[in-house]
């Protein structure tokens, strides 16, 4: 099954930049989506207002980390005071405050690791997941935008992953694959590690930005507009980036001691991290340090079955665009593993 792969892409890899790029530009938001989007949150605020008026409304995942495609839902997290009363009850009571106020299909999902409420906006027909002070989530939202004003390559290789995973049905955490964020993380350390670098390690950087949550300091390097030059070195075109991140994830990750950090901006060892054996349902057969809360492995919902499936994925799309003649149409196919 393994294909041997060589060490370098094709001589006319470039031949498929323009394409990858139009494809890119295509799934950026539209002005309108954004307009609707924010539409969505001034009825929102209204709403979570007259209960609770103190609360802050922050927008967090891809509706504000800037990876968001026309088709991403919209991420809320409400930060208030609570009191006494659990972050379940308030949830509860929130979908009670919302049903009233006429939104759409509310559920109160309150077994999750970070419970939230679901509902869609009738105005916009968009959905939208609610959580309460999950300030981490706000924190790594900042994260994620920052380093995306650096380099513009970042943007287009997560686009075009993400993209890719949607379609090719390995973007389920409840399945067993890997989150969009986890996939932005993967294109962030990859592009850590090129040579020359095209990002920096913010986190290694000097601190110019504090946030702490929950005792634990989210803090890095922020001043972006003394970085804008960081990549320019570096000359590689996102159809190379692309299939070289593929290459990377099929056969030259080392999944059985590798952790991938975008915190260190390097790969660090499972042993340091306790992460060699399973725990309870963690398997760490994937790891992706999470870069503030460290003690968190986003691939830890890929089990022995998903990263077959995964690396069988990773294979397939850096051999189509190694040996393909027109590699986008096949690389984009949905396909369903289930099925
Ligand atoms: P999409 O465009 O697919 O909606 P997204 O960036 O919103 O992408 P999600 O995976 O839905 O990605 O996650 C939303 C946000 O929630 C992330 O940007 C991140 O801030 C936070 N998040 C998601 N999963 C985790 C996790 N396992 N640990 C910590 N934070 C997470
Ligand atoms: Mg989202």
């Amino acid at each position: 099954r393994m294909r041997r792969s060589p060490v370098e892409c094709r001589p006319d890899i470039d031949t498929f930049t323009p394409g990858l790029l139009a494809l890119y530009e295509s799934l950026r938001p539209s002005e309108e989506h954004k307009s609707k989007q924010q539409q969505l949150v001034d009825s929102l605020a209204k709403s979570v207002s007259k209960e609770w008026p103190n609360a802050q409304l922050h927008l967090y995942g891809s509706s504000a980390n800037s990876f968001g495609t026309s088709h991403s839902d919209v991420d809320v997290c409400l930060e208030m005071e609570i009191g006494t009363a659990s972050t379940v009850e308030v949830l509860v009571r929130l979908a009670d405050v919302l049903r009233a106020d006429n939104f759409d299909n509310v559920e109160a999902i309150t077994s999750a690791r970070v419970p939230i409420v679901k509902m869609s906006d009738p105005g916009s027909g968009f959905s939208c997941d609610i959580c309460i002070n999950n300030l981490f989530a706000v924190a790594n939202t900042k994260l994620l935008k920052d380093y995306a004003q650096i380099d513009q390559r970042l943007l287009q290789l997560a686009f075009l992953v993400k993209h890719w995973a949607k379609l090719r049905g390995v973007n389920e955490t409840y399945r067993g694959t890997l989150s969009s964020y986890a996939y932005v993380l993967m294109c962030i350390n990859f592009l850590q590690l090129r040579e020359p670098k095209i990002l920096p390690c913010l986190q290694a950087m000097e601190h110019t930005y504090t946030m702490t949550v929950d005792d634990t300091e989210c803090a890095y390097f922020d001043e972006l507009h003394q970085l804008q030059d960081f990549g320019a070195e570096n000359k590689e075109s996102i159809a190379e980036l692309l299939w070289a991140f593929f290459d990377y994830w099929a056969f030259r990750h080392d999944y059985r001691r590798g952790v991938i950090s975008v915190r260190t901006g390097s790969t660090i060892s499972k042993q340091e991290k306790n992460w060699t054996t399973r725990v309870g349902n963690d398997r760490h057969l994937l790891c992706i340090e999470d870069p503030f809360e460290t003690e968190h492995d986003l691939g830890r919902a890929v089990d022995r079955q998903t990263i077959r499936i995964l690396k069988e994925e990773f294979e397939r799309a850096a051999a189509l665009l190694q040996y393909n003649n027109d590699p986008c149409v096949a690389l984009f196919e949905p396909y369903d593993h289930e099925n």
